[in-house]
């Protein structure tokens, strides 16, 4: 009794288990994917990413144009023709 070899699993954490977490934009190396800006390593690169969102590199919609809905009525009957 009291022998100090049954040693407890260390608590699983993301990233724990040998996984390589690598931040998308600087490819620095995360410690654990318990990162509050996870992908990213930092608030920097997150922003980052998003400027690149909000550049248009990625959007694939324009802004809605109300004039561009409007679908011509076909005419039933020519008015002025008799
Ligand atoms: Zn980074």
């Amino acid at each position: 009794m009291g022998v100090a070899g049954d040693v407890p699993p260390p608590p699983k954490i993301p990233g724990n288990d040998g996984t390589v977490f690598k931040c998308p934009m600087c490819k620095t190396i995360l410690p654990h994917a318990d990162v509050k800006t996870f992908p990213f390593c930092s608030d920097r690169c997150r922003l980052l990413d998003l400027n690149n969102w909000m550049d248009g590199k990625y959007t694939a919609s324009r802004p809605i144009d109300p004039t561009d809905n409007l679908e011509e009525l076909p005419r039933t009957g020519e008015p002025g023709r008799k």
